[in-house]
């Protein structure tokens, strides 16, 4: 018999048109009182944050802090103001590394967490992990999930498309994420949750399923797309690890932010990684080319802005990233006669 296991999920869970509007009643409904520490990017996402902040400050005592550069600088800034100012809650208002900031300073101060992104670029918006990069390349770190999610598909809509698209990218890459969990589980050196599998594999589907609806970038679109990544933060939280919903996809996109980084957005090449990485699984690679296609997400190379050489540098550095994960990539990788063959049949390159 498996031993005890402990799940942490969100609470609270609200999504809607214009719902920040109403933020000072929906958190009196959820009984969250006290005081607050609003975290934002900069640019726009300040000034939703401060949206946010003139809200609740009337009533509470709310302070602001907007962060910027690197995620391990920006969460010492964070942890040093809470050390100084401890503070009830930490409210994330922005796109997904404010929110990995928040929710990891949250935890190592030992104060609960409120999601509201402003996008929803990727799956991390609902989860208890965040991914950081260290010494060994990138590892994802158990954090705490959030007590509350306010999605305002207003906002969200109204932030550039590609971000919504890149959020797709992310979803779709569950499809890989799982043949990999299931691989390793088979070759016994896993364990594996039906149940999270299940969930993050409906999850993309829902959002496979609706590519007319998402290009449209209305509110509706949004809604799918909320829901989906709600749907594999939860798959998550459920196995206790990233394993549902981040696969060798993720290993090649974690590979090329080391060789080009900041080129494009994590779920544009996640979902680029997802084409390559199902085609190595035998699987129908060409549904999710098309998909991401007709939602105007990459699907080359040239798409995300990258040379042909970085992606099969990536391809054959991938399984480095995190030794711990099997995937398909195996223990040694892909040469770079094979990289090149996978990158040319897929044309990604
Ligand atoms: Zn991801």
């Amino acid at each position: 018999m498996k031993g005890p296991k402990r799940m942490q999920l969100p609470r609270h869970v609200d999504i809607g048109s214009g719902i920040l509007r109403g933020i000072p009643e929906a958190l009196e409904s959820m009984r969250i009182r006290g005081n607050f520490l609003i975290v934002t990017g900069p640019n726009v996402t300040r000034e939703y944050g401060k949206f946010v902040y003139d809200m609740l400050s009337g009533e509470h005592d709310t302070e602001m802090l907007s962060v910027s550069g690197a995620k391990k600088d920006a969460c010492k800034v964070v942890m040093d103001r809470l050390s100084r100012n401890p503070r009830d809650y930490l409210i994330a208002v922005g796109g997904g590394k404010t929110i990995d900031i928040a929710k990891y300073s949250a935890f190592h101060s030992q104060c609960e967490f409120i999601s509201i992104p402003t996008v929803l670029s990727h799956d991390g918006i609902a989860s208890s992990r965040v991914s950081m990069a260290n010494s060994e390349g990138v590892a994802s770190i158990d954090a705490v999930a959030p007590i509350a999610i306010m999605m305002d598909t207003e906002i969200i809509s109204d932030a550039p498309y590609r971000f919504l698209a890149s959020g797709c990218g992310d979803s779709v890459s569950k499809n890989t994420a799982v043949l990999d969990w299931e691989l390793a589980y088979r070759l016994g050196k896993e364990e594996k949750s039906e149940y999270a599998c299940a969930l993050s594999l409906m999850s993309a589907k829902i959002v496979m399923d609706s590519a007319e609806v998402i290009r449209n970038g209305g509110e509706e679109g949004v809604r799918l797309v909320a829901k989906a990544l709600m749907g594999s933060g939860v798959a998550m939280s459920i196995a206790g690890s990233s394993r549902p919903g981040s696969g060798s996809e993720h290993l090649f996109s974690h590979a090329l932010d080391s060789i080009v980084p900041d080129r494009a957005l994590h779920g544009e090449q996640v979902g680029v990684g997802t084409i390559m990485m199902m085609y190595l699984h035998g699987g129908d690679w060409r549904e999710i080319r098309d998909f991401l296609s007709r939602i105007g997400a990459p699907v080359t190379a040239g798409d995300l802005g990258v040379d042909e050489e970085s992606i099969i540098k990536a391809l054959t550095s991938a399984h480095l990233v995190r030794p711990d994960r099997y995937t398909i990539l195996g223990e040694t990788g892909l040469s770079e006669v094979a990289a090149g063959r996978v990158a040319r049949r897929t044309e990604v390159i």
